[in-house]
């Protein structure tokens, strides 16, 4: 019989854990799309594919290629266990990340809420390795033929989380989500080429490129290139380059800003409120700037370890680098709009 008087607190199994910290990391399909695209970004990829299909009513199934370094057989499992990671060792190397991963999170959290099936090999190897893993269950480990690099399919999303999947958007909101990812991921890293395909549909594609103006005319639109003004500025702290738009080119809506910040897509409020601050009076009543920056800051300066999606960031010497950027701005659409002023007078 029962103690009556023994503790009712137990360690939770394993399934439940991974289950529990899926739901951080993987929110919804586009964060598939993300860490999926972090990991082909990490493995030196230098091109990577995205193929999405749809059935009437959600996203069934994700799958990302690339050309990157693939993973021995071992790793290839190891891959799916938690916490298992090979870009970083120990907490000192939390101060200075220069992996867009280092949390060993993602295939796991991705394999405990669906069906994953990996292939992925190495140069040095003649074969490749497949994995089918389910729930988090590895259903079959093979040899297959395959090229260099990995492919990751991901279908049945969220087949164990009812309640997860019953909050999923419509079919039209989740692919909007990872147009978003995919854009992001490739505005922040031009040193991939990428290409997003929908149902066999292309719906985007970069080539490799050095020039940030050519990134943001290949991610966000010639329309978008052309309205903006190009930014090139550094502070002993930061460098940031990118473009911004001209003051009349301001937008009826927020939410134009599209920043990363050391090759990671970010959200920051205060980059944003440093942005504002640099145009000053000159956004007309009532609208918000578009801009598109690259920013690179000191490794050791921003904590990417805030949330498990790492889509915040924190930073130290917070007024300096944010300064930075005001003055950057206020700098550029002082020149420009000098120049402007002197053609006009003609
Ligand atoms: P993290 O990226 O934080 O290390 P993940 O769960 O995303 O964690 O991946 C676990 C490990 O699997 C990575 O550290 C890496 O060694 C390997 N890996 C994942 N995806 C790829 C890939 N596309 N190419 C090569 N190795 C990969
Ligand atoms: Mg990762």
């Amino acid at each position: 019989p029962e103690e009556n008087d023994a503790g009712v607190i137990r360690l939770l199994d394993d399934e439940t854990v991974n289950t529990i910290a899926a739901g951080e990391v993987i929110e919804r399909p586009a964060s598939v799309v993300k860490e999926l695209l972090e990991n082909a970004v990490d493995a030196g990829a230098d091109m990577i594919k995205v193929d999405i299909s749809t059935g009437t009513q959600h996203i069934s199934s994700i799958q990302v290629t690339d050309t990157g370094c693939g993973m021995h057989p071992s790793d290839a499992q190891m891959s799916f266990v938690r916490h298992a990671t090979s870009k970083i060792r120990g907490p000192d190397d939390l101060s200075r990340i220069h992996t867009m991963g280092f949390r060993g999170e993602a295939l796991a959290s991705i394999a405990a809420v669906s069906r994953v099936t990996l292939i992925t090999r190495t140069q040095e190897r003649d074969a490749g390795t497949e994995i089918v893993i389910e729930g988090g269950e590895i259903l079959s480990v093979s040899e297959v033929s395959s090229p260099q690099g990995t492919t990751v399919r991901v279908d049945n999303i969220f087949f164990n989380t009812p309640a997860r999947r019953k909050f999923l958007k419509s079919r039209q909101t989740e692919l909007l989500h990872i147009y978003r990812a995919v854009e992001g991921e490739a505005f922040a890293h031009p040193e991939s080429a990428f290409r997003l395909r929908v149902n066999g549909k292309e719906k985007l594609r970069t080539q490799k490129t050095t020039a940030i103006t050519q990134t943001i005319a290949q991610v966000y639109g010639a329309d978008v290139a052309r309205e903006v003004i190009p930014l090139s500025a550094g502070t002993p702290v930061m460098r940031v380059d990118g473009g911004i738009v001209r003051p009349e080119a301001c937008r009826p809506n927020a939410g134009e800003i599209h920043l990363c910040v050391n090759g990671r897509p970010v959200t920051s409020p205060q980059i944003v409120r440093g942005i504002r601050a640099g145009y000053g009076t000159l956004i007309p009543k009532g609208r918000y700037p578009a801009a598109y920056l690259n920013i690179r800051i000191d490794t050791s300066l921003v904590d990417v370890n805030v949330h498990p999606a790492k889509r915040e960031i924190r930073l130290s010497r917070e007024k300096d680098i944010i300064g930075g950027i005001t003055g950057a701005i206020r700098d550029t659409l002082q020149t420009t709009d000098l120049i402007h002023n002197d053609t006009s007078a003609h």
